[in-house]
Order: C-alpha cells, then structure tokens, then sequence
C-alpha cells in the first residue's frame, strides 16, 4: 500500500516509517518539522534503503493537505501529527485543541474527498483517566483525560467514532499507546526531545550522557511495591510494528472501527527503570527523591490482549533491551540530531 505517514520524522513515526517500509509497504511522510529535525530524514532512508519523500507542511492548513492527495496516490493514512506534552497542554489549551483536531480535520476531510478510508490513529493510555481499574481494557468507559493534551485524544476518539458511524466505509484503528522508550537497535534514530525532557527515559539518558546532573525522581509514597509510580513501559520497536500490524488487520474486516492497547502488560516502578538503565549502560544515575508531580497516577499498564489475539501482535522485547536501545542511541547521538 502507498502509506501517508503524519508526523513520520517525529520519535514513533519515524521508527513505524522503517517497519511500515520493511513490510513491503511504499511510504511517504508529512511533517511540519515542529518537534523534528530533518536531519531523521537522511537516517531514514539509509536505514530502510530507498528514499522516503518528505512534504513539509503544517497539516491544520486544509488547502496544502487537500493539495497533497490531489498529487500523490495515498491508499493509507497513519496519523502520528500532534502536539503531546501533558504540561505544556496546560499552558497552552488552544494551541493544543487547534493543532491536534484541526490537523484530523484535515486529513479526514481530504482522505474523504479522495477515496481513502483507511486510518491508523495515534491515541493514548491517557484517555482512561484516573477513575479506570488496573490493567486498563478497551472497553473501559467513560473516557474522561486529566489534561488537555488527553482531552484532544478524547475528541478525536469520539469523532473518528462518530465518522465510521455514518459511513461504515471507513476501516480504522485507533491505538492506544503506553509509555514508548527505547530507540532502533542501530543506534540511528531515537527519541530527541527538544529543551529539559518531561519522560522519564529520555531524562535518565540525559543524566547517563552526562548532559543532566541529577534526576529527580517524583514521589516514593504511591501504593506501589517500592513506593515510585509504576508503568507500562513499551519498545518503540514493538509499538512500530504494531502499527503494520493494524493496518493488515483493517486491510481485512469489515469493521469500520475498532481501538486496541499497544502496551506490554506489565508495570515496571521509577526506581526499577532507573537500576535497568544502570545495568545496560554501566554509568551511574545519581537521582534525589522529590515531592510528587502534579496529575501523576500511581501506576498505570494495559491489558494487551485484544491486541494479541486480533492483531496477532506481542510486545516482546525487555525492559533491559529498552534501557540498552536508548543507551546505544544517547551514547552515539549525545546531543540527538544536533550532532548530525
Ligand atoms: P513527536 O512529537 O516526536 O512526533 C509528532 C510529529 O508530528 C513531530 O515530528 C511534529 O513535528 C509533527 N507535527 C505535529 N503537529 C503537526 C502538524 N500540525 N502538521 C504536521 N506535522 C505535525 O511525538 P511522538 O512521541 O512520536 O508521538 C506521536 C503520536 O503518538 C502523537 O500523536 C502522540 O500524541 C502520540 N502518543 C505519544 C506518546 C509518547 O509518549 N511519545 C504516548 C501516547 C501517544
Ligand atoms: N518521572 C520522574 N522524574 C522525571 C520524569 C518522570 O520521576 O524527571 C516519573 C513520573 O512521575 C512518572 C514516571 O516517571 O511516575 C513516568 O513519567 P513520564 O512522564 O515518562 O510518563 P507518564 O507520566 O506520562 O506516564
């Protein structure tokens, strides 16, 4: 299939860009290069061997996006495109609000307009919000998110519903991500946050390369075994799979909508996390333990098992083949694709 990637050049697409492409699939990217650098570009088409066109744009413009299918074949949309920093979303709603449902607009009306009802969506663990049981299953209800940020996912979630409810053409695949860490196993690409990071992983390699202090870790008095926050911690290796996954699964049903965890199943604590990347990257990670942070919840992890079983899909890899994925890239990017 010719597969238009949304936010390709960001941290999950572009590690789905490699997967998509190695599955015999011809891949094209939109990108407005507002939390990327071109320079994952070049990376990308050494790692899959082939060139991977690039139109940047910002997908709330409607006439650039309408203009793109015009002139490209797009049987698939995978929709990564967003602003996703749960705090930032606080300072900043309508800029959130605008940029997420605004870029789905978009794309939705374009894909319509064109013939092209396939869709992978990129939603979250965070619309269950803090009122849902452990592990968090599908079928969970009423999705209430805690931030603004959660709550675009929310919308976008009941709009994509309400779409393949009156055209049941529509074949699409919402997923709903846990905590993505780690990096292709070549070191070439990784997670380059820009500024001080918020997640913990890219904040503990930060510390290991020697680019931050200290972490601070917030909060050792959950009801958890060792008292940090606990969660679904899942490879973006795995997580990029499945993305084809999904796609070969909408490919062949006739159900115009269905929405699948992408997570491992089990927690894993701060303090584990933080031990695991000392393991697999041999440099110590100095932390002090600080008041809690605002909107955290104890522990968080999925039930994968509509997944396993309608996708045929597992995460497979480790918690310590994460911490050695980010340290490969980290150690060999310490400044991400600023040293490129
Ligand atoms: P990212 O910021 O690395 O990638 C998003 C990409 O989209 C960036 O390259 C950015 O430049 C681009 N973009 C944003 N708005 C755009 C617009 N209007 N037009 C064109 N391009 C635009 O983020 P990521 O971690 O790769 O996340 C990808 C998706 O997965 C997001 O929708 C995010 O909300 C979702 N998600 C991420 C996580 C996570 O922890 N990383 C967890 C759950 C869900
Ligand atoms: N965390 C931390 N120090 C940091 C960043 C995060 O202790 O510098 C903790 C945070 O409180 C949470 C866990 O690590 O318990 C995962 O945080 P992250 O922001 O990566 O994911 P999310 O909270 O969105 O699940």
């Amino acid at each position: 299939m010719r597969v238009l990637v949304s936010g390709g050049a960001g941290y999950i697409g572009s590690h789905t860009v490699v997967h998509l492409t190695a599955a015999g699939h011809d891949v094209l990217v939109v990108d407005n290069f507002g939390n990327a650098k071109p320079a994952v570009m070049a990376r990308l088409d050494a790692l899959t061997n082939t060139h991977i066109p690039v139109h940047a744009f910002d997908l709330t413009d409607r006439d650039k996006t309408e203009r793109l299918f015009a002139t490209e074949q797009v049987d698939a949309v995978v929709h990564f495109a967003g602003l996703k920093a749960v705090g930032d979303s606080v300072q900043r709603p309508l800029d959130y609000y605008e940029n997420n449902l605004q870029s789905t607009f978009s794309l939705l009306r374009a894909m319509r307009r064109h013939g092209c009802s396939t869709l992978v969506f990129s939603s979250s663990a965070t619309v269950y919000g803090d009122q849902a049981p452990l592990p968090y299953r599908e079928d969970y209800e009423p999705l209430q998110a805690n931030s603004p940020y959660g709550r675009t996912k929310v919308m976008i979630e009941t709009v994509l519903r309400d779409v393949a409810h009156i055209d049941p053409s529509w074949r699409i695949a919402v997923l709903r991500y846990f905590n993505p860490v780690g990096a292709h196993p070549s070191g070439a690409i990784g997670e380059d946050p820009q500024g001080i990071p918020n997640n913990l992983m890219p904040f503990i390699a930060q510390v290991a390369v020697g680019r931050r202090d200290r972490l601070r870790i917030f909060g050792d008095d959950y009801p958890t075994t060792d008292g940090t926050c606990e969660r679904d911690y899942i490879h973006v290796e795995d997580l990029a799979y499945g993305h084809v996954a999904a796609l070969n699964r909408i490919a062949s049903t006739d159900e115009p909508i269905r929405t699948w965890n992408l997570g491992t199943g089990r927690g894993t604590s701060v303090l584990e996390l933080v031990k695991a990347f000392e393991r697999a990257s041999g440099m110590p990670i100095p932390y002090d333990i600080v008041g809690r942070r605002t909107g955290d919840l104890p522990a968080s992890w999925a039930d994968p098992t509509r997944a396993n079983e309608e996708l045929g899909w597992v995460a497979t890899r480790t918690v310590d083949d994460m911490c050695a994925d980010t340290w490969r890239w980290q150690s060999q990017n310490p400044n991400g694709y600023e040293d490129v």
